[in-house]
């Protein structure tokens, strides 16, 4: 790992001012070469730390977010609306009180990720901002498309983790298992420029597909600081899961995971269905087929069964990864059976 400085921004004003760089703007630029002068943000540091040890980023300073205050709570707004500062870590969202009882995809989500160790440390913000795992992306002697180069390893390669789904030049799966939850529950992002202006983003579309930006996964601009994770007021109708699958019983990132927020009816009749597959695409995979399968149908286990045949329903799987279809398939269907309370 090169040398680099290091502050601590103690507030907002001070850590957008700092003039930082996106990490996929700061790893183009330098093109796996030392001696950049980008200036990167930390939030926990997992990722960030990973990305500077295998050489892939090598900042001149890096700006430690862990002191701004505003960044590290959970307010429910007078609405019911529950605002998730971008700091706050995994744990803390798989415990609090609020989340676990309106949003129990999302705390499942959040307190299956990783280990316990990491979750005390990784925040939201860094999580829904991690770069891909790909195995070529990692490596310091694979220059591939997403690093600005001129070709993709994968499609010829070992691409058992990769995507089933979207994988148009590339074939990453989004990193974020919270991801797959937040995006099941419509949640917005608010976001900070170096001007100080504030934007409000749906997770859904801040995450870009490999069509729209080869090289990025979000829509981050250089300077910007994610603050703040919205999530919409929740009926007492709307229940969810959130379901992982991994190889073996491990502290490592799933081969499969799903999201189900269904609203039932007091006759049980599924009124709306949001499904949502994580480790499937380069963002989360809204699977609208299984959506409209549920919509009007009580939920039983040959109702999910469909609606997970509907899911998969369009997939690509690439040589090596088609044992991921009946993964997802077994995976929806208990997804949904779970959030409806059948299991
Ligand atoms: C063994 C292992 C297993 C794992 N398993 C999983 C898993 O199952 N599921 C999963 O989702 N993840 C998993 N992870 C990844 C881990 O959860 C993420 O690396 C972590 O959540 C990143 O959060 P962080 O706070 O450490 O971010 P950092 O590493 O500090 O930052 C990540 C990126 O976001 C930027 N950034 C951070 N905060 C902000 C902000 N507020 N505004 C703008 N930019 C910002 C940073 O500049 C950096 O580019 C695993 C990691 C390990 C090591
Ligand atoms: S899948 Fe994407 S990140 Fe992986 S080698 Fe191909 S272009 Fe690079």
């Amino acid at each position: 790992m090169n040398r680099f400085e290091w502050t601590s921004a103690r507030d907002l004003a001070a850590a957008v001012r700092a003039g930082s760089l996106t990490v996929a703007d700061a790893m183009l630029t330098q093109s796996g070469q030392p001696g950049t002068s980008a200036v990167i943000l930390k939030a926990g540091g997992i990722d960030l730390l990973d990305l500077m040890k295998e050489g892939l980023l090598n900042p001149r300073l890096v700006v430690n977010l862990r002191g701004v205050p505003e960044l590290g709570r959970i307010v429910e707004e007078p609405g019911g609306a529950l605002r998730i500062g971008a700091m706050v870590t995994l744990a803390q969202l798989a415990e609090h009180p609020l989340v676990r009882a309106r949003y129990s995809a999302l705390a499942q989500a959040a307190g299956q990720s990783a280990s316990p160790q990491i979750r005390q440390v990784a925040t939201i913000g860094g999580n829904l901002l991690q770069r891909p795992r790909c195995w070529y992306f990692r490596s310091l002697h694979h220059h591939c498309l997403r690093k600005g180069g001129e070709a993709c390893f994968a499609f010829a390669g070992e691409n058992q983790y990769h995507a089933i789904f979207g994988h148009n030049g590339c074939a990453i799966v989004h990193p974020s298992t919270a991801a797959t939850a937040l995006v099941a529950f419509n949640a917005k992002v608010e976001l900070v420029s170096a001007q100080g202006t504030k934007r409000v983003v749906a997770l859904e579309a801040f995450f870009l597909t490999s069509d729209a930006d080869i090289e990025r996964e979000n829509d981050l601009k250089p300077g910007e600081i994610l603050t703040t994770v919205v999530l919409q007021p929740s009926k007492p109708s709307v229940r969810s899961a959130h379901l992982r699958q991994g190889e073996q019983d491990s502290f490592d990132w799933p081969i499969a995971d799903v999201a189900a927020v269904v609203d039932m009816d007091t006759d049980g009749i599924c009124q709306r269905a949001s499904v949502v597959l994580g480790a499937a695409a380069p963002v989360p995979h809204r699977a609208k087929g299984a959506e409209s399968a549920l919509a009007g149908k009580r939920i039983s286990e040959d109702t999910a069964r469909s609606a997970a045949n509907a899911a998969i329903a369009a997939a690509a799987p690439l040589s090596k990864n088609a044992y991921k279809l009946p993964v997802f398939e077994a995976l929806v269907t208990r997804t949904i059976l779970s959030a409806a309370g059948r299991i």
